[in-house]
Order: structure tokens, then C-alpha cells, then sequence
């Protein structure tokens, strides 16, 4: 049974109710993974709480050179790595490696803490005043994470979390929930004190004592809206600071001087890589005239036809297309593609009649293609998270422009075109967080800060880059005047500098 680590160790109560670990590919049960109480996550949570009163106040050099020691551990196994991620996830095994490598990025821009948390200095603010602030840690810090990347969302988080000099517990997806138990094993290899980073396996039970302990100062999240406005709402009503990322409907417009081919070979991988089970997967192409939608589905059309769809791990010949996560998502998202049908949009390809569908156990589907979806469709209208790709067709830049900043997200976006006007008014006008010019996902890089806007993000901080660091540290401010004693005076007046 997979349980929590806790305290530099693995720790399993055999009394906790438990759920199944599918591998995707198989279709099969592989192992439990322990749901754990309110009173193991308040253990948890009080150990962290400890481990804080040394963990801060070791120096920030110190921290770093444990975290360049964990990145050494992890890109050494990072193939053990990779495939446990595959075997869970169902990703093709160098996607895992992929995105193992963009969560180690964070973690490099963490080695540099010394500079980052170095705080502000300036001196003569008033005559003989000089004003510092001090970047401080917080306490113990929780991340909330999703099934899609186990490895790289909770490295969004706590390399940051723990360079800035917090402890930190980590409640990851329960449909995957080993590597980050691998990733503690690392860390405390690494030299990590015990109880500096815990990991606590569960749903909703443990969710919620996080959120409700009064020893937890702040939350990172991220999954779907419903649960990521659910964790801001009762996280912010219990004094905690709160970054909730929520989900996505990520449109690619494709203006009529794009180049066709290249714009397919980015969709193809946009939408299906991962079996679209991405947040920032492109699930919308809005084709900017009939010739330039005509021209595009004909090309994903024949594309699809050629995509190969398999297990991600422990073949000869890399798939391009792992499996959806478990049979209930692999059920919804054949709901949606019968969904899209019914309201009228034209299905051109359906993943529901791939063959790896009909030979496999494993929770297939083929990539899906959608023509002529409009606005009111469920196809459009929610996240669907697997490899279905509609197109839609507008007939102006404008007419794009309104359609994307009139969806309740706003995670990523992108266009593809040869105008730079085209490409700077798109930037300018577009409601969302993340924009690509001929750039498919527009992942920032881990210096910079990820985060989307409208119902993609509740809470004014992005994850990492600049966002990061001040998510993670509380300002304190000192003014410093070293008066001569000829000064003492008594001011019963608001204070100014002179
Ligand atoms: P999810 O919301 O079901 O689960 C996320 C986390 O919340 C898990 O740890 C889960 O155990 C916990 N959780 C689930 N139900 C809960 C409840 N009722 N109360 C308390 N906690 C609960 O999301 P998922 O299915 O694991 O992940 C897919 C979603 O995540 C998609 O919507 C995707 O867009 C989103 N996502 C967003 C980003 C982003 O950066 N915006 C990145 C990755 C994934």
C-alpha cells in the first residue's frame, strides 16, 4: 500500500480506508493507496510545525545546496522516475521525462535563493532613516495537486516553498500517488531534515484539515474550478493565504496567412500529447475563414489516421498517445464526444472507433476531431480533458478575439499567424493569462510565473518565478535611525520624513 511520508520516513496505517491505483494502460488494479485521517494529516501537519523552528533559520545557502543535491538525485533516476509516472498516468514515458525536466527548472530557480530572498535596502529614506525588508518564511505550507502531472505541479510548489525556509505538506492526486512518495525518499537523500517535507495521501478528509488547521499559514492548489474555488473560499475564511489554479479551455487561432503544416504539427501534439489531459492543452482551433478551417481539417484528418496510440511504457517503438487516466474519465470523455454529435457539431474522426480501443484493456481512445463546433455546444462550453480537438469557424480576428474573452477561462491561449499587428492586438485584447505567437503552449519558463486568469485562477499570486518567491515569504519591513541624543523629541503628529 502506497502511504505517507512523514518525518523522513514512509508511514502506513493499515486501519485507513484505501483506494485502488489503476494502471491506465493494463486497465488494472496495481495497488491501494492509504486515504488518510483528519487526525494523521493534524500529526503530519504538527511535525511540519516543528521542523519549521530549525528549517527557517538555517541559512539560504544551506537550503539551496540541499535542493542542487535533490535535482543531481532525481536527473540520476530519472528513467525509474519517468516510468513510475507512465504507470500511473499513462503518459508516454518521455513526456513523463519532459515533465520531470520542466519541474526540475523550478528547482533550479530555487538554488538561487540566496538573490532572490534578499529583500529591499534603502538607505536615507529620511535624514539619518534607513528602511530593509526582510523576505521571511511563513510556517508550514500545503500543496493540494492533480492526477495530470504528479511530479511537475507539486514541483511547481515546494522547491520555492522550501528554499524561502518553510516545511511543507504535500497532499497529491490518489490516482497517482507514488512518485511524490519517490520524490521525498530524494529529498531526504539529498540531506533534507526529516519533517521538512511531508507527504499526506487522501481525498477530501485530509483536504479539509489542511485547510481548517490553524498550524497550515498557507495553500497552494491546483485541479479543476470547482475544487479550486472550493480551497480559496474555505482556505481564505481560515486566514490562510491561497493560490487555487483551476481548469482550462485553450484556444489556438489560426489566421488565413498561417502556415497550414506547421500549424498542424503543433496541434497535433497540442491536443493530443498526453491524451490531452493537459491544462494547457490546446482543445479549441478557431480557423479565421472557411479556406483556412477546410485546409486545417483535412490535414489533422489525415494526421490522425497515423497517430500512434498505445501503452506510454514497455514498448520497442515510442507511442505518440497513452491512455486516458481510469475508465470513469475515459467514460465522461466518450460522453462528451457523443454529446458533440448530438448537438450538431460534424465529428471527422471518432478515437471511439480506434482500434487500440478494440485489441487493449488499457483505458484507450483515439485522437478525436470536431468541425464545425459553435458556442452553446458542451463541447465547447466545459473542459473535457482528453484528446478531443474542435474547430471552429469565425470570420474576422475580432470575431476570435470576442469568442475567447467571452469563455469562463482563461488559462492559455495562442495564434498563429505572420502579422505582427495581428499577433500584437491579440495580445493586447486577450482576456487570458498565457499567449503563445506561433508558440502552441505557452508554458512560461519556471523565472517566469504560471497562472491563467478568470475562472482559471482564484488568488492574486501565479505559481513560481517572481510570484512564487513572494507567495511563499511575508514582508517585514524595518526602519533603522540611530538617533543622536540631542534628537529626542516626542511627535504627536503622523510621522513624515524630512
Ligand atoms: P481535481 O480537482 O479532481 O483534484 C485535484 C486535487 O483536489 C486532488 O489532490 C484531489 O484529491 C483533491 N480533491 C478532489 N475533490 C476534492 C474535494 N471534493 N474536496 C477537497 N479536495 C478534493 O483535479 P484532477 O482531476 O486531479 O486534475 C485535472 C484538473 O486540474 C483539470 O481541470 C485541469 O485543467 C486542472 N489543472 C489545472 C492546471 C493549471 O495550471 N491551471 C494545471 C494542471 C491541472
Amino acid at each position: 500500500m502506497i502511504g505517507n511520508y512523514i518525518n523522513g520516513a514512509r508511514v502506513t496505517d493499515d486501519s485507513a480506508p484505501t483506494a485502488e491505483i489503476f494502471d491506465p494502460a493494463l486497465g488494472a488494479v496495481t495497488g491501494q493507496v492509504q486515504l488518510s485521517s483528519a487526525q494523521a494529516t493534524r500529526d503530519a501537519i504538527a511535525n511540519a510545525a516543528k521542523a519549521f523552528e530549525t528549517w527557517s533559520k538555517i541559512t539560504p545557502l544551506n537550503r539551496s545546496r540541499i535542493l542542487f543535491k535533490f535535482k543531481d538525485l532525481m536527473e540520476a533516476n530519472i528513467d525509474e522516475l519517468a516510468n513510475l509516472i507512465s504507470r500511473e498516468h499513462g503518459k508516454v514515458e518521455s513526456d513523463a521525462k519532459g515533465e520531470l525536466t520542466r519541474g526540475l527548472e523550478v528547482v533550479e530557480f530555487a538554488c538561487g535563493i540566496p538573490h532572490l530572498q534578499k529583500g529591499e535596502h534603502s538607505r536615507n529614506v529620511g535624514r539619518n532613516v534607513d528602511s530593509h525588508s526582510l523576505m521571511t518564511p511563513l510556517g508550514v505550507c500545503a500543496g493540494i495537486t492533480p492526477f495530470n502531472f504528479p511530479a511537475m505541479v507539486p514541483m511547481w510548489m515546494f522547491p520555492i516553498a522550501l528554499a524561502t525556509g518553510n516545511t511543507f505538506i504535500l497532499k497529491p492526486s490518489e490516482k497517482n500517488p507514488s512518485i511524490s512518495i519517490r520524490m521525498a525518499e530524494l529529498l531526504t537523500q539529498a540531506g533534507l531534515p526529516d519533517g521538512v517535507f511531508n507527504v499526506v495521501q487522501g481525498g477530501k478528509e485530509s483536504v479539509d484539515e489542511i485547510l481548517e488547521n490553524c498550524q497550515v499559514e498557507a495553500v497552494s492548489f491546483v485541479g479543476s474550478t470547482p475544487i479550486a474555488e472550493y480551497i480559496y473560499q474555505k482556505g481564505s475564511q481560515y486566514g490562510k493565504r491561497v493560490q487555487a489554479l483551476g481548469g482550462a479551455k485553450n484556444h489556438m487561432v489560426v489566421m488565413p496567412d498561417a502556415d497550414i503544416s506547421q500549424v498542424t504539427g503543433a496541434l497535433m501534439g497540442a491536443a493530443y500529447g498526453s491524451a490531452g489531459e493537459r491544462c494547457m492543452a490546446i482543445s479549441v482551433a478557431v480557423a479565421v475563414g472557411d479556406e483556412v478551417a477546410d485546409a486545417l481539417v483535412a490535414q489533422l484528418s489525415d494526421e490522425l489516421q497515423t497517430m500512434k496510440v498505445g501503452p506510454g511504457y514497455g514498448v520497442s517503438e515510442e507511442n505518440e498517445m497513452g491512455p486516458l487516466v481510469t475508465e470513469a474519465h475515459l467514460e465522461k470523455v466518450k460522453g462528451y464526444i457523443a454529446a458533440g454529435k448530438a448537438e450538431g457539431a460534424t465529428l471527422l474522426v471518432d478515437g471511439r472507433e480506434h482500434d487500440v480501443t478494440k485489441t487493449s484493456s488499457g483505458y484507450f481512445l483515439g485522437g478525436t476531431l470536431f468541425d464545425h463546433v459553435s458556442k452553446e455546444m458542451s463541447i465547447y462550453q466545459e473542459e473535457i480533458f482528453g484528446p478531443v480537438l474542435c474547430v471552429m469557424r469565425v470570420k474576422s480576428l475580432d470575431e476570435a478575439i470576442g469568442l475567447i474573452n467571452d469563455h469562463e477561462f482563461g488559462n492559455g491561449t495562442s495564434i498563429f499567424t505572420q502579422n505582427g499587428m495581428a499577433s500584437r492586438e491579440f495580445s493586447d485584447q486577450i482576456q487570458v493569462g498565457m499567449v503563445g505567437i506561433n508558440v502552441p503552449i505557452p508554458v512560461p519558463m519556471a523565472f517566469h510565473s504560471f497562472g491563467g486568469w478568470k475562472r482559471s485562477l482564484f488568488g492574486p499570486l501565479h505559481m513560481h518565478g517572481s510570484d512564487g518567491v513572494r507567495f511563499f515569504t511575508r514582508m517585514k519591513t524595518i526602519t533603522t535611525r540611530w538617533p543622536h541624543v540631542s534628537q529626542v523629541t516626542s511627535d504627536f503628529i503622523m510621522p513624515t520624513m524630512k
